[in-house]
């Protein structure tokens, strides 16, 4: 059997690791011209479903990598007001284990060079007649397989043909993520899991991500053909205007401007963590979620998984771990397949099935748990 995916993100390969290991033949189509070429850096939080996933689908020498490049997600959580003024506490939280987008995209694509095509975006396809699938590249050219899945994120192509009536709406409202380098000055702002700081222009969420080992020097000691990259320890934080800045693509310093006006009479720690900020990681942010579909019937060759499907505001915390857990799912029902044990039509709507049901209660869980940017008395 041979599976095409379109889109090397979290999910796609997490799912040609657990295709390989079942010993499926995987190509997977990438519409970016490589590893490095876009801006891709901001924390995630791994729980239960997207740790098991991962362990489920990658070779066994990576495990111990993985946890060297996560750090914990486990604390107090502190709302504070705009000078730092302790307002309560919400009580401690343990949310799993947190790491690096960016770095774990690269670890993922470790041991896939001759899998990935990088600068082959799917464009569409055709159901052929034989029962293959053939994918259509931005580049003109095309891949046959048994199975193409659109792992090609929040702006699928393979879904917009797959579903052409499947909704993505966009959230109102503009936030502002950033990341600033983590420096003991910084670190006394989150000392636990979290803190919320509820100011009358705006409200700000901040969260470390504290490697537990640097990810290049840990990827030389644990497995030295992983190259990962040089990036250091970090917090994370999301500023919530509550009047929108102006909308409309700008330079990351024109935006910071704006913020900063915004926050003049914040404390200075506060301040300086903003200007302070990693300019390449640091954007507005739009956040996408799609209206529940259902099952679309019949039995094709052609399927989804992820944000192409389900995308979710990251309020939850969820996307990629959903992202993840259908990879490992998918992986579960084809390797069935490939022994023999089950037929690819009815597999992969047993995926389907299942994947609709927690993927759309992750959304609406996701929606439900939208932060209240109310300016504070
Ligand atoms: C600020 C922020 C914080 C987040 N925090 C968390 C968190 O803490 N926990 C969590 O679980 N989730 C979180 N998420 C959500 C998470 O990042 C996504 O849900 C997850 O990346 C989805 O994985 P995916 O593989 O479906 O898609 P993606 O990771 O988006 O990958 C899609 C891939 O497909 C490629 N592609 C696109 N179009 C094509 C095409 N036509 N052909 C070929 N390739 C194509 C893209 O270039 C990309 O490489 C967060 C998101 C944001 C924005």
């Amino acid at each position: 059997m041979k599976v095409l995916v379109a889109g090397a993100g979290l999910g796609g390969l997490c799912l040609a690791h657990g295709l390989l290991r079942a010993g499926v033949d995987v190509r997977v189509l990438e519409r970016e011209d490589g590893p490095h070429s876009r801006y891709q850096g901001f924390r995630i939080a791994l729980n239960a479903h997207g740790l098991d996933a991962l362990h489920a689908c990658l070779p066994e020498r990576l495990h111990a990598l993985l946890a060297a490049v996560s750090g914990p997600m486990a604390g107090e959580r502190r709302v504070v007001d705009q000078r730092l003024r302790e307002v309560r506490r919400l009580g401690p939280a343990d949310e799993g284990t947190a790491t690096d987008r960016y770095v774990l995209r690269q670890l993922l694509l470790a041991g896939l060079a001759d899998r990935v095509e990088f600068g082959r975006p799917v464009v569409g396809y055709t159901e052929r007649a034989d029962g293959t699938v053939e994918a259509h590249l931005g580049d003109g050219g095309s891949a046959v397989g048994d199975l193409l899945v659109g792992a090609d994120g929040v702006g699928s192509a393979v879904r917009r043909r797959l579903l052409p009536r499947a909704e993505v709406v966009t959230l109102p409202g503009n936030a502002v993520l950033g990341r600033t380098p983590l420096t003991a000055r910084f670190a006394a702002l989150v000392p636990g899991f979290g803190t919320v700081v509820h100011g009358a222009a705006a409200s700000m969420l901040l969260g470390r991500m504290e490697f537990r080992r640097p990810p290049r020097l840990a990827a030389a000691e644990l497995a030295p053909d992983v190259r990962l990259p040089d990036t250091g320890s970090y917090l994370r934080w999301v500023v919530m205007p509550t009047e929108p800045l102006p909308a409309g693509p700008r330079p990351w310093e024109a935006v910071r401007t704006d913020l900063l006006a915004r926050l003049d009479d914040w404390h200075p720690d506060l301040l300086d963590l903003v200007r302070q900020a990693d300019v390449v990681n640091s954007a507005p942010l739009t956040a996408r979620y799609a209206e529940p579909v259902p099952h679309w019937g019949g039995s094709r060759r052609v399927t989804l998984l992820g944000d192409a499907i389900h995308p979710m505001p990251p309020s939850g915390g969820q996307g990629a771990n959903t992202a993840l857990r259908d990879a490992a799912l998918l992986a579960r029902t084809l390797a069935a397949v490939q022994r023999g044990s089950a037929e690819l039509p009815a597999a992969v709507e047993q995926y389907e099935q299942r994947m609709l049901e927690y993927g759309f209660v992750a959304v609406a869980d996701s929606l439900r748990r939208l932060p209240d940017v109310t300016p504070a008395r």
